[in-house]
């Protein structure tokens, strides 16, 4: 993206909301932290490392002789679950809960740290009976309920590093992921409850094991009790083979760079990329990303992660994160409109929820279900809202923390993604003025930057490419099987520095706006656009709830800006005048140049299963093509819909 034809339209947002004073005045990380980190970096992280117990200390903070591939904590020790769950219990937390689980049908279950160190010490007798050894790969395609985190802290307790797969992919989407890290042992469930409904998991996993021959052992946990095919030899049942074991479990210390997990990315842009996370720099990051950016204070925070384990942002902040530093979280299992449209604002009432984390793909929605939803339920134990997973639209922000955050509590949007592994820009809640819609500034000891074409700092109220100039603790170490691949994508563009592929903007006080995916951003007549700024346009109408724009190649201007809206359900039957005013408002909200060429109404976007609209499907509708690969998406059925709205059918 030139810099110097960035369209200038993000800096013009002019909302900013200061924290409370009170919060302020008791915030975990206050505006210090800032300046100790920037004069001593890895003094920086040596501190944040002494949240984590070390069973042998570390020698060095940080080691980058091998760069890109990073050593965190140089030959120091440690056990990921040991430091989750036995030292809070050894601390007299014990009783502490650590989960308040909820099921979709109204199940609830409470684990405390006791009880979580009781389950997770006999999953991991259990994994070593069944011959899983120090460093083998275990596969984890479960529905959202507590064995699943058993599941996760027993592999990290014996070394295995786990392998989580999104409950909602299919088979296929299994067999890729098995056999590209070599996974011999596979832990599932019967099903899952889903949009009231028992849905079938181990079926998709048995269809994917036809592909993949080196899987001798699959471990079923019942949570549905419905009915599934049995391999005998190879499937058992969780609770025979779980339920006998002594509660009695040694952890062992590993290497800090021991692997902890591969997670695979959500396949926004192409094929996943199975990402290696290690264990010290992990823990540290996740843990003080944890503590300073959501404020916590786990004697009295009821946290909720409104995400799925199978992604990164339920890996760092609903396990990692959250346990490490001894927090009650809230765990749910189904739909955020299951039995009905107010479930989430049932449960933040029922738990006295005070922070809440989620996408803004849920937030949109609420938009579209109406505000009168959320009114009906007690949401005032909220104290701090947060935001992750796309750019979030300023309307979008602003609604949340108007309707869910009481017009009161400071509201994070936190940017990072799967290679990152911990919260790297985001503002702190006790700090930061924050600007609708913007992700502000680096977190203290994160030193990431906006760099033009050739690799040069962009100056205020100028665009480029999102960077990362110094390595983190949380930091992906290589893609598992090709560090090839590691180094082309992101050491290649700017050599020695990590290229995030995301576009982003400096505003006229230097604060980061994150614009999306960098091949997201079009080209109209020589100006370069982002597909952001134009959706947030949109969606600052009152009759818009979500908008996706995308470019079509077009033989006069270059590209030509083609606009998918979905309206808000008070807005429907407004005719068609609905499109001229729509197309005027983005005139007068960015300009001429901005203004799509056609705005078509539609019911749904394509999404991917961790709610990211998968902006390449609309192109290829724009274009007239053939939609190219879709198996990341959350319903194969929309483009074809989508097709046939836009035709007029
Ligand atoms: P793939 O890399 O396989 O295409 P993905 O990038 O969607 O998939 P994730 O790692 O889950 O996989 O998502 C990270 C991406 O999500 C970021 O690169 C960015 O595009 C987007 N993102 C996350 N948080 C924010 C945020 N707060 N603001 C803007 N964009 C965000
Ligand atoms: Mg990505």
């Amino acid at each position: 993206m030139s810099t110097e034809q960035t369209i200038a339209a993000l800096g013009r947002e002019s909302r900013t909301f200061e924290p409370p004073a009170d919060f302020a005045a008791n915030a975990n990380v206050k505006a210090d932290a800032y300046e100790r980190a920037e004069k001593d970096r890895l003094g920086f992280w040596d501190e944040a490392a002494q949240r984590i117990t070390w069973a042998e200390p570390y020698t060095d903070v940080l080691d980058w002789s091998g760069a890109p591939h990073a050593k965190w904590y140089v030959g120091g020790k440690l056990n990921a679950t040991y430091n989750c769950v036995d030292r809070h219990v050894e601390n007299g937390l014990g009783d502490r809960v650590a989960y308040h689980f909820e099921g979709e049908g109204g199940d609830t279950r409470t684990i405390t740290y006791k009880n979580l160190q009781d389950e997770v010490c006999k999953a991991a007798n259990a994994l070593t009976a069944l011959g899983v050894k120090t460093g083998d790969r275990v596969a984890i395609y479960m529905p959202m309920i507590p064995e699943t985190v058993f599941a996760m802290l027993a592999c990290a307790r014996i070394g295995a590093p786990h392998t989580v797969i999104f409950g909602g992919f299919s088979a296929k989407a299994i067999a890729d992921r098995v056999q590209d890290c070599g996974v011999e042992f596979v832990i599932t469930a019967d099903g899952g409850y889903r949009k009231g409904k028992a849905s079938p998991l181990k079926a998709a996993v048995d269809e994917a094991l036809t592909s993949c021959p080196d899987v001798h052992t699959v471990l079923v946990v019942k949570r549905t009790g419905q009915e599934v095919a049995w391999t005998e030899g190879r499937d058992k049942w969780w609770s025979d083979a779980v339920d006998g074991q002594s509660t009695e479990h040694t952890p062992e210390a590993f290497d800090a760079e021991h692997p902890l997990y591969i997670m695979y990315s959500s396949g926004t842009t192409g094929k996943p990329k199975g990402i290696l996370h290690t264990t010290g720099g992990y823990m540290v990051g996740t843990s003080y990303t944890h503590y300073a950016v959501f404020d916590i204070k786990p004697e009295t925070d009821v946290f909720w992660t409104a995400a799925d384990i199978g992604w990164v942002t339920g890996h760092s902040y609903i396990v990692y994160g959250p346990l490490a530093n001894a927090t009650t979280s809230i765990m749910y299992e189904g739909t955020p409109d299951t039995p009905h449209q107010g479930r989430w604002w049932e449960i933040v009432q029922k738990y006295k929820a005070t922070i809440l984390y989620c996408a803004p793909t849920a937030i949109r929605t609420f938009m579209k279900w109406g505000h009168q939803i959320p009114a009906e339920y007690d949401l005032s134990s909220l104290r701090l809202i947060g935001s992750v997973g796309e750019p979030i639209n300023p309307e979008a922000w602003v609604w949340y923390r108007k309707n869910i955050g009481g017009d009161r509590t400071p509201v994070v949007d936190t940017w990072w993604q799967t290679e990152n592994g911990q919260i790297l820009i985001s503002p702190l809640p006790g700090v930061t003025a924050t600007k609708p819609g913007a992700a502000m500034r680096p977190l203290p000891g994160i030193v990431a930057d906006v760099f033009t074409e050739d690799g040069k700092p962009v100056g205020n109220n100028e665009g480029g490419y999102l960077v990362v100039k110094e390595p983190w603790p949380g930091m992906l170490r290589t893609l598992w099987g090709d560090d090839d691949r590691f180094q082309r994508t992101y050491w290649d563009r700017f050599p020695g520095v990590y290229f995030a592929g995301d576009g982003a903007k400096r505003d006229q006080d230097g604060d980061i706006w994150v614009i999306g995916r960098v091949d997201d951003v079009m080209n109209v007549s020589g100006h370069r656009l982002s597909t952001t700024e134009i959706e947030s346009a949109l969606v600052s109408h009152d009759a818009v709830a979500e908008a996706a724009v995308v470019g079509a190649a077009d033989a006069t201007t270059g590209q030509s800006i083609e606009a998918f809206v979905i309206l808000k359900q008070s807005a429907h039957g407004g005719g068609e005048d609905i499109v001229a005013t729509l197309r005027q408002h983005v005139r007068d909200e960015i300009g001429a140049i901005a203004s799509p060429r056609s705005i078509m109404l539609v019911e749904e976007l394509p999404k991917t299963r961790s709610g990211k609209i998968m902006r390449r499907l609309l192109r290829d509708i724009a274009e007239n093509r053939e939609p190219g690969d879709s198996t990341t998406l959350a319903d194969s059925s929309v483009v074809d819909r989508i097709r046939s709205e836009v035709s007029g059918g």
